[in-house]
C-alpha cells in the first residue's frame, strides 16, 4: 500500500464509477465497489480517507451506507452524489455527517476540489480533532445553502408539475385528434380533456370565420384557429362563471392546441372530400352502363359492377378471383396488356361473343393501367361496352345510305340510258321502215354503235366506281395527247354552245413539253372531259376556258383547267368531290368530280380546286413523273399466227350465247354452245375442249359451280368467265384461287373476245 490518500467510490453503475476513477487515479489510490455491502466490507482492509457514494442504489441506498460508515469511523469523509436534489435527502445526508453533496452533472474541477477539501478536513480531523469551531462555521454555511436549495427545488417542482400536466393534456388531445377524422367527436374529445385536465368552467370550439360572442379577458381565453391567413374557427376557454383568472402559461398551451386544431380541421375536411369522392365514384361505377372490371397484377378479376353482371351474365361472387381471360379473349387481352406495359395509352379492341342463350353480342373493350405506384402498375381496368345495338343501327344506316345512293345512281344511269336507248330504238324503227335507204341505214348503224358504246362506257364507269371491275394496267401516258383527245370528245358540246346558241366561248390551250406519266389514258381522258364539261356548264353566258400543262418541280407535272364562269361558294367548293353532290338538279349526276377524284388519286396524283364566286374556277391536277420506271408496253401478239381451238361456251341468255358462238366461230374456233351448266357438264369430257368459257350469273347452276365441277373432272382445262355483273375484290380473289384465267365483262367487243381467248389458250 502506497502513501497516496485513498478514495473509495461506491456506485452501482459502471459509467459514473469509471469516470470518477479516471479523475482520481493520477493522484490517489482508488478502489471501486458497486454496492453498499461491498463498501462496508472494504472499509477495514482498504481504509479509505474519503468515500464517494451514489445515493440511489438498489438494496442498500447511499444514506444507509453513509450512516454505517460514520458508525464504523466518523473521521472518514463521505461525499454524496445524486442526479437530483431532494431537500429531504440533502438534509438527511448532512445530518448524518456527509462532508459534501454533489449534484450531477458536476465538473471535473468540482470533483477534484471536493476531494481535495474532504481530504484536507480528514487530515485536520484525524490530526486535530476538536476543531469544532470550524465545523460550526461550515454548518452555518451549509444551512444557508440548504435554504437556497430548498427555495430552488420548490420553484422547480411547481414549474415541472405544470409542464407535466400540460404535456399530458397535449398528448391526450393530440392522440384524440389523430385518431378522429370526424369533426364532431374530435372537438368533443378536445373540450372534455381541457375541462377535465385544466379545470376550466367551459371550453368550446367555434367553427367558421366569425368571432365568438365571448371576448378575450383575464378569465376567458379566445384563440383563433388559423390556416395561413384564413380563420377556420376559435377555441374558447371560459372561466367567467367562477371568475378564476387563466394562467398566461395555459394561454400558451391553448395557442399551441389551436395550431394542432387547424391541421386537424383541414385533415378532416380533406378526409370528408375524399370520402365524398369515393362515394361518388362508387356510385358512378355502380350505375354505369358499361361493365367496369378491375383486374389485379396476376390478371385476376377483383372488381365487377352491376353492368358487368348484365353484360357477362355472371354475378360478382362467381367471377371474383377468376382469370380475366374467362371473359376476354386471351390473345387480345395480352396484346393490349403488353402495349400498356410499354407505356402506351389506353388500348381498345372489339370482341364478338355468344351469350349463354346463344345470341351474339359485340363488345367494345377499353383497357387502361391504373394505380401506378412508384412507376409500377397496380392493375388493369377494363371498361366494356355492349355495342351490339349500336352496330345493328350502323348497319341499318349504312344499308339505307347505300339504298339512297343506289337510287340516285339508278336515276343517273336511267337518264343516260334513256337517251342512248332513245337513239337506238328510233333508228331501229326508222331502219325497219325503210331498209332500202342505205344512207339512213348507215347513219342509223353509226348512231346505234355510238349510243351503245356510250352505254358500255356508262356501265364501265359505274363498275369501276363501285370497284366491281379491276383497274386496267398503267402505261406511259402523254398528258398533252390526253387533253387533245378530251377536247375532241367534247367538241360537239362546244360547237353546240358556240355555234348554235351563239354564246361567245373561247378555248385556250397552252401545252408545254412535259414528260410522260404512268397511267390509264381512257381514265385520264375521262377526268379532263369531266372538267371541260363542268367548265362549259359553268359559263352559261360565255367566257374563256384555258387549259395549261407545265412541269411542277423536278418530279411532278400539272394540268390547270381554268374557267371564267360563275364560280362557287365556299360551301359548294367543300362538297364538290362528294359522290352525287350536284347543284344542277335533274340535269346533274354529281358523279363527274367524285369519279375524277378517285381516278386521280389512283394515279398517285392530287386534284385541287380554287374558286371565286362570279369570277371563275380553277382545277389543278398534279401527277408524279415516274422517271425510269416505265414498264414494258403490253406484248404485241400481232405477227404470231392466231391459234384456233375447241371451245365450250355456256350462257343462259340465248341471244348472248348466239352472239358469242358467232363471234368465236368467225375467229376460226370450233364452238359448242350450252344453255345451262347442267347441259355443259353433260357435254364435257376431259380432253375434248381447249377452253371452257362460262357466264357467271345463271339460274340453277352458277358459273362458279360449273367451274368447280369442270375442274374436278379435268384439273388442266383452261377456264374463262364472262359476266354482265361486276366482280368484287372478293370475287376476283376467288377467280385467282380457282385458276380462272380471264374474266370478260359484257358487252364484249369481238376483237377483245378473240384476244382474250388467245391469251387463255397460250397461258
Ligand atoms: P355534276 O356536274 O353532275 O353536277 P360534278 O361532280 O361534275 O357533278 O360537279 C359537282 C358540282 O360541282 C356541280 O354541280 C357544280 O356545282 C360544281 N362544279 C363543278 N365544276 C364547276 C366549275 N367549273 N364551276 C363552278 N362549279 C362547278
Ligand atoms: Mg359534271
Amino acid at each position: 500500500m502506497t502513501d497516496k490518500p485513498r478514495i473509495l467510490v461506491v456506485d452501482d453503475e459502471l459509467g459514473p464509477r469509471e469516470s470518477l476513477r479516471m479523475v482520481f487515479k493520477p493522484y490517489y489510490e482508488v478502489a471501486m465497489v458497486e454496492s453498499g455491502a461491498a463498501a462496508l466490507e472494504a472499509l477495514p482492509t482498504f481504509r479509505p480517507d474519503v468515500v464517494f457514494i451514489d445515493i440511489k442504489m438498489p438494496a442498500m441506498d447511499g444514506l444507509e451506507v453513509l450512516r454505517q460508515i460514520k458508525a464504523h469511523d466518523p473521521s472518514v469523509e463521505v461525499v454524496m452524489i445524486t442526479a437530483y436534489a431532494s431537500l429531504e435527502t440533502v438534509r438527511s445526508a448532512l445530518t448524518n455527517g456527509a462532508f459534501e453533496y454533489l449534484i450531477k452533472p458536476f465538473s471535473r474541477h468540482d470533483l477534484e476540489r471536493t476531494a481535495r477539501r474532504a481530504l484536507a478536513r480528514r487530515q485536520m480531523e484525524v490530526g486535530a480533532r476538536g476543531q469544532v469551531a470550524r465545523l460550526v462555521e461550515q454548518m452555518r454555511g451549509l444551512a444557508a445553502k440548504t435554504r437556497e436549495l430548498e427555495e430552488a427545488a420548490r420553484r422547480e417542482a411547481a414549474e415541472q408539475s405544470l409542464r407535466v400536466t400540460q404535456l399530458s393534456i397535449l398528448r391526450e388531445i393530440s392522440g384524440g385528434i389523430l385518431s378522429q377524422l370526424d369533426l364532431g367527436p374530435m372537438t368533443e374529445t378536445i373540450t372534455e380533456s381541457l375541462k377535465a385536465g385544466l379545470g376550466y368552467d367551459e371550453v368550446s370550439i367555434h367553427l367558421g370565420a366569425d368571432p365568438p360572442a365571448a371576448a378575450d379577458t383575464a378569465t376567458c381565453v379566445v384563440c383563433p384557429i388559423r390556416e395561413d391567413e384564413t380563420i377556420l374557427g376559435h377555441l374558447v376557454a371560459d372561466n367567467r362563471p367562477s371568475a378564476c383568472p387563466i394562467d398566461p402559461r395555459e394561454r400558451e398551451l391553448l395557442e399551441m392546441l389551436s395550431e394542432y386544431l387547424a391541421i386537424a380541421i383541414r385533415n378532416s375536411r380533406l378526409y370528408g372530400e375524399i370520402a365524398e369522392t369515393k362515394r361518388f365514384l362508387e356510385q358512378l361505377i355502380h350505375s354505369a352502363g358499361d361493365a367496369i372490371v378491375s383486374v389485379d397484377r396476376e390478371d385476376r378479376i377483383v372488381g365487377w359492377n352491376p353492368a358487368a353482371e348484365e353484360i357477362f351474365a355472371a354475378t360478382e361472387g362467381t367471377m371474383f378471383g377468376e382469370p380475366v381471360t374467362r371473359i376476354l379473349p386471351a390473345a387480345d387481352y395480352l396484346r393490349a396488356k403488353a402495349a400498356l406495359a410499354a407505356g402506351r395509352p389506353a388500348q381498345h379492341f372489339e370482341v364478338r361473343q355468344r351469350r349463354p342463350d346463344g345470341s351474339r353480342t359485340e363488345l367494345a373493350v377499353m383497357l387502361s393501367a391504373f394505380g401506378e405506384r412508384g412507376g409500377e402498375r397496380e392493375g388493369i381496368l377494363a371498361i366494356v361496352r355492349d355495342i351490339t345495338t349500336q352496330r345493328e343501327l350502323e348497319a341499318q344506316l349504312l344499308q339505307s345510305e347505300k339504298l339512297t345512293a343506289l337510287g340516285k345512281l339508278a336515276g343517273g344511269i336511267a337518264h343516260d340510258f334513256n337517251n342512248q336507248l332513245q337513239a337506238i330504238l328510233g333508228y331501229a324503227q326508222l331502219m325497219a321502215r325503210s331498209p332500202a335507204n342505205t344512207d339512213l341505214v348507215r347513219r342509223g348503224l353509226e348512231v346505234i354503235h355510238t349510243a351503245a358504246t356510250g352505254g358500255v362506257e356508262t356501265v364501265k364507269r359505274i363498275q369501276q366506281f363501285a370497284r366491281l371491275r379491276p383497274d386496267e394496267e398503267f402505261i406511259p401516258v402523254d398528258l398533252n395527247a390526253v387533253i387533245r383527245e378530251a377536247v375532241a370528245i367534247t367538241r360537239p358540246r362546244w360547237d353546240e354552245v358556240v355555234g348554235q346558241r351563239g354564246i361567245p366561248t373561247e378555248l385556250r390551250l397552252d401545252l408545254a413539253e412535259i414528260p410522260p406519266i404512268l397511267g390509264r389514258p381512257a381514265a385520264l381522258a375521262e377526268v379532263v372531259t369531266n372538267l371541260i364539261l363542268n367548265a362549259v356548264e359553268a359559263m352559261p353566258s360565255g367566257g374563256t376556258l384555258s387549259i395549261t400543262t407545265r412541269r411542277q418541280g423536278p418530279d411532278r407535272v400539272a394540268v390547270v383547267i381554268a374557267d371564267t364562269g360563275v364560280g362557287m361558294s365556299e360551301e359548294v367548293r367543300r362538297r364538290v368531290f362528294d359522290p352525287f353532290f350536284t347543284t344542277k338538279g335533274e340535269a346533274g349526276t354529281g358523279l363527274g368530280l367524285s369519279i375524277s377524284y378517285s381516278i386521280v388519286t389512283r394515279h398517285g396524283g392530287e386534284i385541287r380546286v380554287a374558286s371565286q364566286e362570279g369570277k371563275g374556277t380553277t382545277f389543278t391536277l398534279l401527277f408524279p413523273v415516274r422517271a425510269g420506271a416505265v414498264p414494258e408496253p403490253p406484248p404485241v401478239t400481232a405477227g404470231q399466227p392466231d391459234r384456233t381451238g375447241r371451245i365450250l361456251v355456256i350462257d343462259n341468255e340465248p341471244q348472248v350465247l348466239g352472239l358469242l358462238t358467232e363471234m368465236l366461230t368467225a375467229g376460226g374456233h370450233r364452238v359448242t354452245p350450252a344453255a345451262s351448266g347442267r347441259e355443259a357438264l353433260a357435254l364435257f369430257t376431259p380432253g375434248c375442249f381447249d377452253v371452257v368459257l362460262t357466264n357467271i350469273g345463271m339460274p340453277g347452276m352458277t358459273g362458279w359451280e360449273v367451274a368447280d365441277r369442270v375442274r374436278a373432272a379435268d384439273p388442266h382445262v383452261p377456264l374463262a368467265f364472262i359476266t354482265g355483273w361486276g366482280l368484287s375484290a372478293d370475287d376476283r380473289e376467288r377467280c385467282r384461287a380457282r385458276g380462272i384465267r380471264q374474266c370478260l365483262f359484257k358487252p364484249v367487243q369481238p376483237d377483245d373476245l378473240l384476244q382474250a381467248i388467245q391469251q387463255v389458250m397460250v397461258k
